[in-house]
């Protein structure tokens, strides 16, 4: 009989798709590490005092097809509306090649977070580009790489404005005229650092010598527009700080924060190129004055060179960051929105400053055509001038209009109970705005050919912005089309070789789980759009709630928070809320090891807590003595501790319910920093074993993509008793402020986690779980003879990641982790986590999603480079002058004079390289130390590359 029945499945997607190696590997795998089975070897690992007993299910896994069938299905109960809004959210045109050769691209959305900057140029430079259109276009000097949101890029500017000003003043102004978002997130963010918050007129409320610094929205949300500078004026002569909130695209036309001499500029990137998305995840920018950069917050790329002194980007001054500066950082953001900001930054690339011009004059001719017919009907139009946005005073007829308009498919903004609030944007067309004109009963043809302008004389734009040649490329599609295919094939990504970070698990981010996020029905849905044009949303939100409770045994979920850090500020505000609600509002102190992520003690400050540091001991577990003796000198004091399970150092520690047991005793709430997740889920549940909140990094365990340093989501789950202290927001209520601008944060890269889910089923996530433990502990067991594995648990297991030190080298072959870390990129590999927890070391975590042969290479790689240390140490190979200090390799070492003691293909060819596919890091080492001398964090005018080169 010919025919044999196969049972394989081929649409099997955790199985065939998501986890990385089949069955056989999986066998051989075990073989190698000594476990008898998959189930035998998580027994060893995770200890059954902490082991979950209820199973994590949630209705059978879905294949690919069927799974989109299903999204569908909910996509289509979103309503696409043209979303008239505003209220910093705007229709805009994705210029399709961005979309499929950025936002679609794996290159491009699977790449980390540039902390190795030779093998992140492509994506280095598409960063440095942003910041160059942020400077242009504020007139400021220094520009970030992106901030999470425009709410908390005010927040952060309150923040910097206070550190940076010269005066004891403890008041910060906010302009009444700023969104009703951002107003909320900035009192959020002031309440525990114990700034009085004013909220006024500022041109009769704003007394300077009360305040550090005040803040300006430009546009004001209801589209007016004010020249500024004197009240600057007057805050300079106060030794305050002037902040102005401005819409990047109102800025190709209007006078720029810097001429009405602020100094700090902030806002959202959204409109150039980036879909609402119900609410993100968008590039919000901050620039300032030079000379406060070392104050600002976020990730800054600059330019500096390398060993062969060519120029090369690299990201600067980042000794600001909280991995260094903790509790002492300028922010606790990490994760921001580098994705996005690439993206807004291509479409100025792509438009130019001519382009972009030509967009904002048109929204601005739409808005006055549009006012024009209103006014000519009788309605009364504010204001005068305006860019984009108008209110216009309707009396008892706001219901029936805001109906009407409705009805036509258009989303107005109701302002006060008399006014509606309109805004004009890149993808409103005449016909929209006969439609409109329809709802206030207007018949009335636009006219494609109107050149009324409607802007206050003396705001009007004088100065250029985008000069620099990258903006005056020859736009033909093909140019633009091969420039972002240059950039990315500059860097290293997970479509190439796994990314074996530490603590951010980097996964498979499958293509069906992708897919949706560009779909109109999530991708052009305003934020603030009517309950019933975001069922498919709210549907989403709710199911991906109570699946992420039933993984972590929490009982609610806030799904605000843009990032892992914070999700930890959202969390630890949480505690303080309900602290506060017992009559405990003296309770300020958190317990913190050594061991834990920098953003948790930047987190705890930035909630006006005591930050009390508690010892780890050898082994990297928690100091459980000297935990309890803090716990117990904290006493009534006591607020919360802040731990990671597994532990940082990638371990079960036995101890974590005596932990939460210590920290309830006295009083305090335990924050269980859920980064590690993908070594608990369906195997352990935080709020089963003491724990009351933790975030979770969707952006790690979950299946959205790094996108090369965002976007990210934290959500926090938290036990019932918190549940009423989560953050609440201005358009859906609550007592706690709003941490972010939007109730759902990033809403739409949501679908990518509820997708992975909703395809792996609870059996499929609790495999991944034991895959990625597997995978740990088979890297761990077949490089020990190479490497000391840090830390183990009782049984000799690590958890879903390992510790491996490289300090053996430096002692005897004067070989760095630097070097292995920039030997590896030879290899065709991202490196590991460096030097923490712990300094000289690499973190490895491969994740479930690697097959066997990529394990092996890996493997391979780490093994020649240990033996490349030792043969240094015996004398084989010079000291200085090895393959291990001269790495990266780039492709010029293969041509002109070779002087080196070992041979080109040795250099360029290591054991685990790819002959034919080979990776070419585009630049040799990168010189930290002259970046940060020498800082440029703008395009840098050609002539300086000549400069840098001699
Ligand atoms: C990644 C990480 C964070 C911060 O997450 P972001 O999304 O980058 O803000 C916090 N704690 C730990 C342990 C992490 O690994």
């Amino acid at each position: 009989m010919p025919f044999t029945p196969t049972d394989y499945d081929p649409y099997d997607f955790a199985n065939r798709r998501h986890i990385g190696p089949s069955p056989e590997e999986m066998a051989l795998m075990l073989e190698a590490v000594g476990a008898d089975s998959l189930d035998a070897l998580i027994d060893e690992t995770v200890p059954a005092s902490i082991r979950t007993t209820d199973p994590l299910d949630f209705g059978a896994p879905k294949s690919e097809r069927e799974l989109t069938w299903f999204l569908r299905q909910i996509a289509k109960k979103n309503t696409v509306n043209s979303s008239m809004i505003g209220q910093g959210f705007y229709g805009t045109v994705t210029p399709p090649a961005i979309q499929r050769n950025i936002l679609e691209n794996p290159a491009w959305y699977t790449a980390y977070t540039p902390y190795q900057p030779e093998i992140s140029q492509g994506r280095l430079e598409a960063l440095l580009n942003f910041q160059t259109m942020v400077c242009d276009l504020t007139g400021l000097e220094i520009a970030n790489a992106s901030l999470l949101d425009e709410g908390t890029a005010c927040a952060e500017a309150m923040a910097m404005a206070e550190r940076v000003a010269k005066t004891k003043a403890k008041g910060f102004f906010i302009d009444q005229n700023c969104h009703p978002q951002n107003i909320a997130v900035m009192k959020t963010r002031a309440e525990p650092l114990g700034y009085e918050v004013i909220v006024g007129d500022p041109a009769t409320d704003l007394v300077p010598d009360q305040v550090f610094a005040a803040i300006f929205q430009y546009p004001g949300t209801y589209g007016g527009l004010t020249d500024f500078t004197a009240q600057i004026d007057a805050l300079h002569s106060a030794n305050a700080l002037g902040i102005v909130v401005a819409d990047p695209m109102a800025l190709t036309l209007l006078k720029e924060p810097a001429a009405m001499g602020a100094d700090i500029a902030v806002g959202n990137t959204q409109r150039f190129g980036v879909p609402l998305g119900g609410g993100g995840p968008h590039a919000a920018y901050m620039a300032c004055r030079d000379a406060y950069k070392r104050s600002m917050p976020g990730r800054i790329v600059g330019v500096s060179v390398d060993s062969h002194g060519t120029p090369a980007y690299r990201l600067s001054l980042q000794t600001r960051e909280q991995h260094i500066r903790r509790e002492k950082a300028t922010s606790n953001v990490c994760t921001a929105q580098a994705l996005l900001a690439v993206m807004a930054g291509m479409y100025a690339v792509f438009h130019g400053p001519k382009g972009l011009k030509a967009i904002a004059q048109r929204i601005h001719a739409v808005a006055v055509q549009f006012v024009e017919g209103l006014e000519s009907a009788g309605f009364a139009v504010e204001p005068e001038n305006f860019f984009d946005t108008v209110t216009v005073e309707v009396g008892p007829m706001q219901g029936v209009i805001y109906q009407a308009a409705l009805d036509r498919k258009i989303n107005l903004r109701k302002v006060g109970a008399s006014k509606l609030g309109i805004a004009v944007d890149e993808t409103t067309r005449g016909e929209t705005i006969e439609r409109l004109w329809e709802a206030f009963g207007i018949t009335r043809s636009f006219d494609d050919y109107h050149h009324a302008y409607r802007l206050p004389e003396d705001l009007v734009r004088v100065s250029d912005y985008l000069t620099h040649p990258i903006f005056q490329m020859n736009r033909a599609e093909t140019e633009m089309m091969r420039y972002m295919r240059r950039l990315s094939d500059r860097d290293l990504a997970l479509d190439r070789a796994m990314i074996p970070l530490g603590s951010c698990t980097m996964k498979l981010n499958a293509a069906v789980e992708m897919a949706p996020i560009t779909w109109p029905e999530f991708s052009a849905i305003h934020p603030f759009a009517p309950a019933d044009q975001r069922e498919g949303y709210q549907e989403l939100v709710d199911d991906l709630s109570r699946i992420l409770c039933m993984v972590t045994g929490y009982d609610a979920m806030s799904m605000q928070p843009n990032s892992g850090a914070q999700g930890e500020y959202a969390g630890l505000l949480t505690i303080m809320a309900y602290h506060k609600a017992n009559g405990d509002a003296h309770r300020k102190v958190c317990l913190i090891p050594t061991s834990a992520h920098g953003t948790n003690p930047a987190s705890a400050q930035m909630c006006g807590m005591k930050v009390v540091v508690v010892k780890s001991l050898e082994n990297g577990d928690i100091d459980l003595e000297d935990f309890r003796t803090k716990a117990e000198a904290a006493g009534d004091d006591l607020a919360a501790c802040m731990i990671t399970y597994p532990s940082t150092h990638g371990v079960f520690e036995e101890t974590v319910r005596e932990v939460c047991a210590i920290t309830h005793r006295y009083g305090g709430q335990v924050y269980l920093d859920g980064a590690n997740l993908n070594a608990l889920v369906g195997l352990v549940k935080p709020g089963e074993i003491g724990a009351d909140v933790s975030h979770l990094n969707l952006h790690k365990t979950f299946a959205i993509p790094h996108g090369g340093g965002g976007p990210g989501m934290g959500p926090i789950g938290v036990k019932s008793h918190l549940a009423p202290y989560l953050p609440g927001h201005p358009e859906t209520g609550g007592q706690t402020g709003p941490v972010t601008s939007t109730p759902w944060g990033s809403a739409s890269i949501l679908v990518i986690s509820w997708a992975y889910c909703l395809a792996m089923g609870g059996a499929g996530l609790t495999q991944a779980t034991k895959v990625a433990i597997l995978s740990a502990n088979y890297i761990a067991s077949q490089l020990k003879d190479h490497y000391d594995v840090l830390f183990k648990g009782r049984s000799g297991r690590v958890a879903h990641e390992c510790i491996l030190d490289t300090r053996p080298f430096a002692d005897s072959a004067g070989v760095t982790v630097d070097d292995v870390a920039k030997r590896l990129m030879d290899h065709g590999f991202h490196a590991p986590t460096m030097s923490w927890p712990v300094a000289g070391t690499l973190m490895v975590e491969p994740t479930e999603s690697e097959t066997k042969a990529e394990l092996d290479r890996f493997i391979t790689a780490m093994a020649a480079i240990a033996e490349e240390a030792q043969a240094i140490a015996k004398g084989e190979m010079d000291r200085d002058n090895n393959p291990l200090k001269n790495a990266p390799h780039t492709v010029a070492s293969l041509v002109g004079d070779w002087d080196r003691p070992y041979s080109r293909e040795a250099g360029c060819f290591p054991a685990a390289s790819f002959r034919v596919d080979k990776y070419w890091p585009p630049v040799g080492r990168v010189d930290n130390v002259f970046g940060d001398r020498h800082l440029v964090c703008t395009c840098p005018p050609l002539s300086d590359y000549m400069d840098a080169a001699e």
